[in-house]
């Protein structure tokens, strides 16, 4: 039987840039992962399907541990403006680095890049131990510890157990953890596409009555990564139908903005679910990224909101540890399940409404939105707010806003 202060069930990019956040803080950690990372990268390989938007919040997080040259090394490919847009009218919102008073804004990057950099990474932790491939098979929460039993057999205790398990996490059914979700009627068609002008460095959305469009700028300056949010039976069917048809329509409903587009890679859809966890804490258990929330990807935050619940972890775990209290003691994670919760409340509320208000055609709504747009675009004092909240900036604990010197760990 091997001891454990922090067993961490789930080893995707927010399970592991907890346990790297950990390393050296005195806790013996463990990261249990169903499918090893692969860390064969090749630069000039195709980029992955599933990428992400990673704004200057989790930028700071990743520097600070030590990942986030190594994740530049492979392939990211930075955005220095946001643009986004009704189809069939004058609403328009523009955001640029300039007004936020920095080169960029934030950056596109595999999900398959970050976890390989993070996997790296933690493999050069002493006090990090990668167990992979293995699952839970059962667990026991004891007084003192909890008791988890592998695939294999192998039993081990913790003294905190971790769900980064993932949006249909095993740990959060196990602890019988209530979820309050519900279906956003949309699914998302994930591709990637060449098009006739170069991109500029521009995040691009388009809202277009029955569904929301987004181009995200890869490193090859012809090439984006489209989440196409529409109508579930829409999907299947775009995901299936004739190429040029596909591109035809993709271009259509992108306003011909990048001229015509060309499909470079395989369709693939994923059913869009707003998730919320009733408990991100519990006796032993606490739990973060998808496994403790999900939210439609308009935004582009959902692993954003992740790796700042890693932030608010590491800086309540350390000051436990360092006070001498039980990490497990529900009783001390309760302040880091409120901040969490709330901040995950409020990206969930806010893109609920803006999932409600660019849906469908009616004249009046359409009014609202292209006024808010408007308004957005020009009120004095509005864009700096919400490209703070977009960067994240407003959602930062403490320790990691106050690193005012962006250190590399390497
Ligand atoms: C179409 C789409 C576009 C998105 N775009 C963005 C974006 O631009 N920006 C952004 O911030 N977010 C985005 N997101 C959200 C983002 O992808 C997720 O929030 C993120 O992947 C969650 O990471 P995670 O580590 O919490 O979970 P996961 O990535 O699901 O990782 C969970 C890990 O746990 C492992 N696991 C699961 N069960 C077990 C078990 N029983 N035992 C052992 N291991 C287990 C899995 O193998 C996996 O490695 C998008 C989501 C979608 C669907």
């Amino acid at each position: 039987m091997q001891s454990f202060d922090v067993v961490i069930a789930g080893g995707g990019m927010v399970g592991l840039a907890l346990a790297c956040g950990l390393t050296g803080s005195g806790l013996r950690v463990a990261v249990i992962e169903h499918q090893p990372s692969v860390q064969n990268f090749d630069p000039q390989s195709e980029p992955e399907l599933r990428v992400s938007a990673i704004n200057a919040a989790s930028e700071k997080l990743l520097t600070h541990l030590g990942v986030w040259s190594r994740i530049k090394s492979m392939r990211a490919s930075p955005y220095t403006e946001m643009e986004v847009w009704d189809n069939h009218s004058f609403g328009r919102i523009h955001f640029s680095a300039q007004q936020a008073s920095s080169t960029h804004l934030g950056h596109i990057v595999e999900n398959r890049v970050i976890r390989d950099a993070l996997w790296q990474r933690v493999l050069e932790c002493d006090d990090v131990q990668i167990i992979s491939p293995a699952a839970i098979e059962k667990i026991h929460w004891g007084e003192n510890e909890a008791f988890i039993t592998l695939s294999d057999e192998q039993v081990l205790t913790a003294r905190l157990v971790i769900g980064a398990d993932g949006a249909q996490s095993w740990l959060r059914t196990h602890a019988d953890i209530p979820l309050t979700f519900w279906d956003y009627e949309h699914t998302a068609l994930v591709a990637t596409i060449r098009t006739e002008q170069p991109h500029g460095g521009v995040a691009r959305q388009a809202f277009h009555g029955d569904g929301i469009l987004a181009f995200l700028p890869l490193s090859d300056p012809h090439l984006c990564s489209i989440v196409w949010s529409i109508p579930a039976p829409l999907a299947e069917q775009r995901k299936i139908s004739d190429v040029t048809q596909f591109e035809r329509e993709l271009s259509v409903a992108f306003d011909m903005r990048l001229g015509l587009c060309q499909l470079t890679s395989s369709r693939f859809t994923v059913p869009l679910v707003g998730r919320y966890a009733r408990n991100f804490a519990a006796q032993r258990l606490a739990l973060l990224g998808d496994a403790a929330h999900t939210i439609h990807p308009l935004a582009g935050q959902g692993v954003n909101l992740g790796f700042m619940d890693v932030a608010e972890l590491i800086g309540e775990l350390k000051r436990l540890h360092r006070e001498g209290k039980d990490i497990g003691q529900y009783l001390y994670l309760r302040r880091y399940e409120r901040r969490r919760k709330h901040s995950a409340a409020l990206m969930l509320a806010g893109m609920q409404g803006f999932r409600q208000l660019f849906d469908g055609n009616n004249p009046a709504k359409k009014l609202l939105r292209d006024l808010g747009l408007l308004l957005a675009d020009n009120l004095p004092g509005v864009k700096p707010q919400l490209l703070n909240h977009a960067m994240g900036l407003s959602d930062m604990p403490e320790w990691l806003q106050q690193l005012s010197i962006i250190e590399e760990r390497e």
